[in-house]
């Protein structure tokens, strides 16, 4: 099987499908240009699939945890409550 981009999708995609044991060739058009990951955050819909696969325990206890946020210097937000874990704040 074939997947086309190596991004996010593409490789969370051919991870499940190589887990599945299909063989998995990834095509990826940047031969050149970095393919490292733009995010600066993990959002908690990407933990929750992360976690389905078990990679999620990792990554909270490697990543670092974010206590506010201030988006567009008027919006502030506390996440100082939510648990460093995997759990649903
Ligand atoms: C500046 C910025 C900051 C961001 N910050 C965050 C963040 O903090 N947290 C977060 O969760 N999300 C963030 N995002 C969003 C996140 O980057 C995207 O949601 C995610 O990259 C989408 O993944 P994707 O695999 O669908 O697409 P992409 O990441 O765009 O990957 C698609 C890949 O397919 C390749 N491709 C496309 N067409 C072809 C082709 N015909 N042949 C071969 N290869 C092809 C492309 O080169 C690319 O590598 C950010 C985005 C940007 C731009």
């Amino acid at each position: 099987m074939v997947v086309v981009g190596a991004g996010p999708t593409g490789l969370m995609l051919a991870g499940d499908l190589a887990e599945a044991g299909v063989v998995v060739t990834v095509l990826e058009r940047r031969a050149d240009e970095s393919n490292v990951t733009r995010a600066f955050a993990v959002h908690a819909r990407t933990m929750e699939e992360l976690e389905i696969r078990g990679l999620a325990g990792e990554l909270a206890r490697t990543g670092t945890p974010i206590r506010a946020l201030r988006l567009f210097d008027r919006v502030q937000i506390d996440l100082s409550r939510c648990p460093v874990s995997t759990d649903h704040c």
